[in-house]
């Protein structure tokens, strides 16, 4: 595809976004708050089914891992500790003729000469570092002594935890710890939509294992990770797992990958998998006073362990699970005349809204009552829509939209009116292929929880 049909997808994607409830603006009625998303009823639904499946793989399908919810706000020494106080900044640069704020690896380069990429000018002010930690006070008094940071990553209460959650999972190396959270940064040109937000959501694991194994861990898990993004229903063909080159990675991290996605705005990061030595434990460590060490009960050693930390963004993921799902292709309307058709094709395991069911016409109360019947058969086992309203083709096009992979549709024959072998049955169509079996009532829940789970 080219640029500009890049482009009109994007705005395509973020239309359809707004239009059935996925993102909205945060604060909108007020303008906005430029890097801060809500997510609607239908984006609340994908965002959970990402979670939830990237917390059932990771967590509960393993014997090696446990998992944790740390706190948003830490002490402030935690965050020396880390480095983050002092290095967690990014270069940042003034146009001069615009006054645009810049981070300097987005200037454009013009015959070696750097430019702002929104006016062109080349009057620009030399890089300086800007922390991206928001800065907050706990307590009455906001002075130095009550200071400390939103959390900019969740890992930081993994290490800090780490001697806790040992002692109680008693887990012996190599073992890991998984958390989901908030994390904030204030960047310095929030763009792309939800990509680069201020306040986002990570999904991160910190494997703990021995310093010889280090290696070996961080090839398994970029294998894995790229297994997972295939599993929710993201082509291997639009993954790419790059080996950040020496000069780029963290100075302690002996080895990183990153998972890129090729985004319509072009190949960038959906999560970084890097083997980050012994680095944070050991600074923790250093900074508390307190022994962060893992006993080894066979050698009688003590020693620091090392990690390999594959670290994910949710809203990066969710955004990379509409731009992959998004399809337009052609369907026959209620005259059986083709028309654009705009579907989602989620996975069924992410998908929102799993089902829909319809009676065929909203004023037959048998077909009513019987498809009401059928939503409380499948309600506690998935999250199912009910639609009477409108032409039973127009019905399924708003679920083709928001990427329900299943509808089923109550007629006369599963009143038994027309033939009392069709009795109690009903149709069961599948988004994509468009196609329509006829399937008993009593097997609904079967069928359809083994083609989402
Ligand atoms: P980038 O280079 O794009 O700023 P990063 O390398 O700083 O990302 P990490 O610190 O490795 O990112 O964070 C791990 C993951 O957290 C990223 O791969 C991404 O999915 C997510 N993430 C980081 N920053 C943001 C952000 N500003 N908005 C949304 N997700 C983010």
């Amino acid at each position: 595809m080219n640029k500009s049909s890049d482009a009109q997808r994007m705005e395509k994607i973020v239309s359809l976004c707004k239009r059935r409830g996925f993102i909205f603006q945060s604060s909108e009625i007020y303008g906005g708050l430029n890097g801060c998303w809500d997510y609607g009823p239908l984006g609340v639904e994908l965002k959970r089914n990402l979670k939830d499946y990237w917390w059932r793989v990771m967590v509960h399908e393993r014997d090696d891992v446990v998992g944790m919810d740390g706190s948003i706000l830490m002490n402030r020494a935690v965050w020396k500790a880390s480095g983050h106080e002092d290095t967690f900044t990014d270069p940042m640069v003034d146009c001069r003729s615009c006054k645009a704020r810049l981070r300097a690896d987005q200037l454009v380069e013009k015959k070696g000469i750097k430019q702002c990429p929104n006016c062109g000018g080349k009057d620009l002010t030399a890089p300086r570092a800007f922390n991206l930690m928001f800065k907050t006070f706990i307590g009455a008094t906001e002075d130095e002594s009550s200071l400390t940071y939103l959390r900019p990553e969740t890992a930081q209460a993994i290490f800090v935890q780490f001697k806790n959650v040992l002692e109680v999972s008693r887990k012996k190396l190599p073992f890991g710890i998984a958390q989901i959270g908030k994390a904030f940064r204030n960047e310095i040109n929030p763009r792309n939509f939800t990509f680069r937000s201020r306040e986002f959501e990570q999904m991160e694991l910190e494997y703990f294992c021995r310093a010889e194994e280090g290696m070996r861990w961080l090839d398994y898990w970029k294998e894995e990770r790229l297994k997972f993004y295939e599993n929710i229903g993201i082509a291997r063909d639009n993954l790419h797992a790059l080996t950040v080159p020496d000069e780029e990675r963290a100075f302690y991290s002996k080895g990183t990958y990153d998972i890129e996605y090729d985004f319509p705005f072009g190949r960038q990061e959906l999560e970084g998998v890097a083997y980050r030595t012994d680095y944070d434990l050991s600074q923790h460590q250093k900074a508390s006073g307190k022994s962060l060490e893992y006993f080894d009960e066979e050698t009688k050693q003590k020693f620091i362990p090392h990690v390999v930390e594959p670290s994910a963004g949710v809203d990066r993921t969710v955004l990379a699970l509409i731009c992959e799902a998004y399809c337009e292709d052609e369907a026959p309307d209620e005259k059986g005349k083709m028309e654009t058709r705009i579907v989602l094709r989620f996975h069924p395991r992410i998908s929102p809204i799993k089902c829909a069911v319809f009676p065929l016409l909203k004023n037959k109360e048998p077909l009513v009552a019987k498809a009401k019947e059928i939503v409380a058969l499948l309600r506690p086992h998935m999250y199912v829509f009910y639609d009477e309203t409108g032409a039973i083709g127009r019905r399924y096009r708003r679920q083709d939209e928001i990427g329900t992979p299943f509808g089923v549709t109550v007629d006369f024959e599963t009143l038994g009116e027309k033939d009392l072998a069709l009795r109690d049955t009903v149709t069961l169509r599948d988004r994509d292929s468009m196609k329509q079996e006829r399937v008993p009532v009593k097997d609904l829940p079967s069928i359809l929880v083994s083609r989402i789970s």
